[in-house]
């Protein structure tokens, strides 16, 4: 929690001291309430939370003096009621064929697909979960890199092809292996080049239908990563990427940076997409499941 207030201070800080600022010695009114919402939207928490946290606040207490900590505990609690129905950890299924449970990650590029699969098969090892790693960003040399350097922090077999190599036959290989050594988790990195939106499609809805040839059930989990930073840009990856391949769950990075965490408020409401984690630096484990109530006090300020 400490590391996830240090790390989103930078704006919730400033929304602690912009809700401060406003309510030193003044009534509940019009003006108030809409310099209130304003903030809230600079935060991107969105128009809707916002409004309704407003209309909260509001609600009995008009024309009266309210304090700056009352309001952030309202708009803490607020915020946890939008994100405690969303925070929902990861479930790894039990296969009883021997095949693993297959994890898809998607996201742009820079989101911190590669790193976020790193940490994750950290986590899943200290469970005692065997994990496989495969190299399904087969555009970029240095992600196939980064990826194999991850396998070796974390001692976990690399499916990996030169550049330029079909990612969807990739992931179908890797799901035999991993099948083969009896791993029970396969993560598969995907590419991110959403430059190109035609080809990225035509891309990861191949990967997909792959997979599924491989195992009809499969991919078990299909994780969109977003970077916390990119503000208002997370929303519109979660529609397109939602379109391209069934999301299951999103991990939000880069909360320790200049964090703008409001975003994923104005996601959760909007999409009611589970959320598994978060990422709070750039180390092994700095990977937190993502807890609502800590979040909410967090941005709260
Ligand atoms: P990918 O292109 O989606 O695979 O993204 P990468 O995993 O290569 O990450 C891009 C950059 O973001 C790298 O420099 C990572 O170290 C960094 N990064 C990833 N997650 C976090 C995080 O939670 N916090 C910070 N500060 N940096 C992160």
């Amino acid at each position: 929690f400490e590391r996830l207030k240090r790390g989103l201070a930078r704006s919730s800080g400033a929304l602690g001291e912009s809700i401060s600022s406003i309510f030193t010695k003044r009534k509940l009114d019009d003006d108030t309430l809409q310099d209130l919402e304003d903030i809230l939207i600079q935060a991107d928490l969105g128009v809707e939370t916002a409004m309704t946290i407003t209309e909260r606040l509001a609600d009995g207490r008009y024309n009266k003096e309210v304090s700056g900590e009352e309001v952030q505990k309202i708009l803490a609690d607020e915020v946890n009621a939008v994100l405690e129905p969303v925070a929902k950890p990861l479930e790894i299924s039990s296969r009883d064929d021997g095949s693993p449970h297959v994890i898809l990650m998607i996201g742009v590029n820079g989101a911190g697909k590669t790193t976020t699969i790193g940490k994750l098969a950290q986590k899943f090892n200290a469970e005692g979960k065997s994990v496989m790693l495969a190299a399904g960003d087969t555009f970029r040399a240095a992600a196939i890199d980064q990826l194999k350097v991850w396998g070796q922090r974390t001692n976990s077999p690399v499916v990996a092809r030169e550049v330029g190599s079909d990612a969807a036959g990739l992931a179908f290989d890797a799901m035999t292996e991993a099948k083969e050594q009896g791993r029970d988790i396969l993560m598969i990195d995907t590419a991110g080049r959403l430059q190109n939106r035609t080809e990225l499609m035509a891309e990861l809805e191949k990967i997909v239908r792959v997979i599924k040839k491989h195992d009809e059930s499969a991919p078990h989990s299909v994780l969109l990563v977003l970077d916390a930073t990119t503000g208002q840009n997370a929303l519109n990856q979660v529609e397109i990427f939602s379109k391209i391949a069934g999301v299951t769950g999103l991990v939000m990075t880069k909360l320790d940076g200049t964090a703008r965490g409001g975003i994923l408020v104005a996601i959760s409401a909007k999409h009611k997409m589970p959320v598994h984690f978060i990422g709070v630096g750039e180390g092994v484990e700095d990977l937190e499941p993502f807890k609502s109530e800590d979040f909410a006090r967090a941005i709260a300020g």
